[in-house]
C-alpha cells in the first residue's frame, strides 16, 4: 500500500482474538549492521556505553559474516544466492520497518553470538504495530477465513476459495504468507518421519500447509528439504502448541543455555556436542536430536559454578520439573536416569564441576518445516522456474533456507522484496 495498491485484504485462519501467528511469538530478526550508531540508531539512544555494552566487543555485523554463519549452521541444500540476497537485503529492511514504526529495545541478557537488540514488545508488540500500521493505511483484515483452494481465471487472475465472508475473493497479486506445514499431523508423518506424527508445537496450530498445496496445485515449484524442520529444546511443560498472547510463556520454555553444562538422554549418555558452537546456532540440530532419544526426553545438568555465577535464565530455576541436586547421583535418581552410566558420563567430561547440581528435563518442540515453494530474491512464486504472474510468497512458506541448523532471528526476515 506504501507503493500505491489501492485495495489490499489480508484473510487469516485464526480469529481475531488469536491473530498475529508464530510472528507474534518471536523477539529478534538478524540482520547485518556496520557500525554502533546503527544501533544507536534503532534504540533511539545516545548512550554510547549502552551500545558498546550491547555490542560485546563487535564493531559490526558484515553481511560476509551473516552469510558464513548461515552456511554453517544451516549446510546442505540450501538455495545459497536466495539466502545472500535475503542477508543483503535484511539491513535495509530493518530500516523500512523503523521508518514504518517498527521499534527495537535492548536485548536482556545476551547469550553469546546474539542479535544486540530485540523488537520492542517482542513479536506481539511487532504484530500489534504490524496490524495497526496496516489497518491506518486502509488495508481490510478478515479473520476465520481459512483458504481452502487456489484457482487461476482465464483472465491470468488468482480466484481464492475458502470459508468465511471473504471468499471467494478475486485479485491480480497474491502474496503467500500461511507458513510451514507443522500443524498438520499426517504431512509431519508423511515428510518428517513417523517420529514427528505426535510431537509438540511451539507455535500456532493454523498452518497445515492448504495454500502450500494449493499453490502447487497450480504449477508452483516445490524447494528445499521437506523431510527437515526447526525444532528446539523446550521445557518439560510446553503443551501441544502455543497460541498468539502467550509469548511470554513460550519464551520462558526456551532451554537454550546448555553449552554452559552437558545434556544426557535416560540412559544417561551424552548424545550431542553442546560447545560446538554458540547455542543460538546450535539448538535446532539438538532439538532435533532429542527426538531420537529415549522416551523422546532429555536433561540438560549445570554445576555449582554455573549456579553461582548466575548464568542461567531465570526460568531454568522456576521450571517446577527442575531438580536441585545435592549430587550426580541423587539428580539421576530422582529424574530416573541410570546413574552408573551418568556418573561414568560425568566423570569422562571435564567441564562439570561440583555440586550442587541444576538438572533441567526437556523435549523437542517443533517451530516450523523447512520444505515449501521454490521463490526469488523479488519474492516471486516461480513455476517451472520462472517467476508466476502475480504469485508472491513471504515467510515459513518459502522453502531453500534451511537444512540442517538454524541460525536464530533469520526466520522472521525471510524473502523481504527490496524497499523503497
Ligand atoms: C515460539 C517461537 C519463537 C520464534 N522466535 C523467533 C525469533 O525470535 N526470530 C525469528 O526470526 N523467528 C522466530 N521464530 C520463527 C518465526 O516465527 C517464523 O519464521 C515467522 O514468524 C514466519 O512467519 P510466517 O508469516 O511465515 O508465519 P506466521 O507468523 O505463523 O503466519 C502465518 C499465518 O497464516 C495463517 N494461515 C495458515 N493457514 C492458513 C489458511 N489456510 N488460510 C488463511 N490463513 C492461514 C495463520 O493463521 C497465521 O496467521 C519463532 C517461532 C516460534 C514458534
Amino acid at each position: 500500500m506504501q507503493a500505491g495498491a489501492t485495495a489490499v485484504a489480508v484473510v487469516d485462519a485464526a480469529p481475531g482474538q488469536l491473530r498475529g501467528g508464530n510472528s507474534s511469538l518471536t523477539k529478534s530478526m538478524r540482520f547485518s549492521w556496520r557500525d554502533s550508531a546503527q544501533l544507536a540508531r534503532l534504540l533511539r539512544t545516545s548512550d554510547a556505553r549502552l551500545v558498546e555494552e550491547l555490542a560485546a566487543g563487535r564493531s559490526e555485523y558484515a553481511n560476509e559474516q551473516y552469510l558464513d554463519d548461515w552456511l554453517r549452521v544451516s549446510g546442505g541444500e540450501v538455495d545459497t544466492a536466495l539466502i545472500a540476497s535475503i542477508i543483503g537485503r535484511s539491513a535495509g529492511a530493518i530500516t523500512w520497518m523503523y521508518e514504518s514504526g517498527q521499534r527495537w529495545e535492548p536485548r536482556r541478557n545476551p547469550l553469546p553470538g546474539d542479535v544486540p537488540v530485540v523488537l520492542e514488545g517482542g513479536g506481539q508488540g511487532l504484530q500489534d504495530r504490524n496490524f495497526g500500521q496496516f489497518e491506518q493505511l486502509g488495508g481490510k483484515v478478515f479473520h476465520d477465513s481459512a483458504v481452502t483452494d487456489i484457482e487461476v481465471t482465464v483472465d491470468g487472475l488468482y480466484r481464492v476459495k475458502g470459508s468465511g465472508p471473504a471468499f471467494p475473493a478475486t485479485c491480480a497479486a497474491l502474496v503467500l504468507a500461511s507458513g510451514g506445514f507443522q500443524g498438520n499431523e499426517r504431512m509431519r508423518e508423511r515428510h518428517l518421519g513417523e517420529p514427528w506424527r505426535n510431537v509438540k508445537l511451539r507455535g500456532v496450530p493454523f498452518n497445515k500447509g492448504v495454500p502450500l498445496m494449493a499453490a502447487i496445485a497450480i504449477g508452483a515449484d516445490q524447494a528445499g528439504n521437506w523431510a527437515k524442520c526447526h525444532a528446539t529444546p523446550q521445557g518439560i511443560l510446553l503443551p501441544d502448541h502455543m497460541l498468539p498472547g502467550q509469548m511470554r510463556e513460550s519464551h520462558a520454555l526456551a532451554r537454550y543455555a546448555y553449552p554452559r553444562g552437558i545434556v544426557v538422554n535416560r540412559k544417561g549418555h551424552r548424545f550431542f556436542d553442546e560447545a560446538a558452537d554458540h547455542g543460538n546456532l546450535t539448538y535446532v540440530t539438538l532439538g532435533q536430536k532429542i527426538l531420537e532419544q529415549p522416551e523422546k526426553v532429555a536433561f540438560q545438568i549445570f554445576d555449582k559454578a554455573v549456579l553461582d555465577a548466575r548464568l542461567l535464565p531465570e526460568s531454568y530455576l522456576e521450571d517446577p520439573a527442575s531438580v536441585v541436586a545435592a549430587s550426580i547421583e541423587d539428580g539421576a535418581r530422582r529424574l530416573f536416569i541410570d546413574v552408573g552410566n551418568l556418573v561414568e558420563t560425568v566423570r569422562a567430561h571435564p567441564g562439570v564441576g561440583t555440586p550442587p547440581y541444576l538438572f533441567v528435563p526437556v523435549v523437542c518442540g517443533l517451530t516450523f518445516t523447512y520444505g515449501g515453494l521454490s521463490g526469488s530474491p523479488n519474492a516471486e512464486v516461480l513455476g517451472g522456474g520462472r517467476p508466476m504472474n502475480g504469485l508472491y510468497a513471504t515467510g515459513e512458506i518459502v522453502g531453500g533456507l534451511y537444512d540442517q541448523g538454524y541460525p536464530a532471528g533469520t526466520g522472521l526476515l525471510l524473502t523481504t522484496p527490496e524497499m523503497p
